[in-house]
């Protein structure tokens, strides 16, 4: 019974706290993008499924493998989309900011 009464107690802050950073997350929509950028798959508009690491070409021209949207070894610029395998529609990368 103590225990139970000790237990409610400690844990309470925290699942408040949890809530509360829940609510708040999702009221600035980053949930889908926090998930986004640690998936191993990207989803196109149209709901096709793309891996992350790949071989990617980027806008200099140099190709190159690992991670969608890791920067470019050559330019340093990381991809701002990538082309959908199967439908070719833009994938948007949820690093890009504007
Ligand atoms: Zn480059
Ligand atoms: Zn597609």
């Amino acid at each position: 019974m103590v225990v139970k009464v000790l237990l409610a107690i400690l844990t309470a802050p925290w699942v408040l706290l949890w809530s509360g950073l829940r609510m708040i997350t999702t009221t600035i929509g980053l949930p889908g993008r926090f998930q986004a950028m640690n998936a191993g798959t990207l989803f196109c508009p149209d709901g096709h499924a793309n891996p992350v690491m790949g071989r990617w070409t980027c806008s200099c021209g140099a190709n190159y493998i690992g991670h969608a949207f890791a920067p470019c070894p050559i330019c340093r610029m990381p991809a701002g989309w990538v082309r959908c395998e199967c439908c070719s529609l833009a994938i948007r990368s949820p690093w890009k900011t504007s």
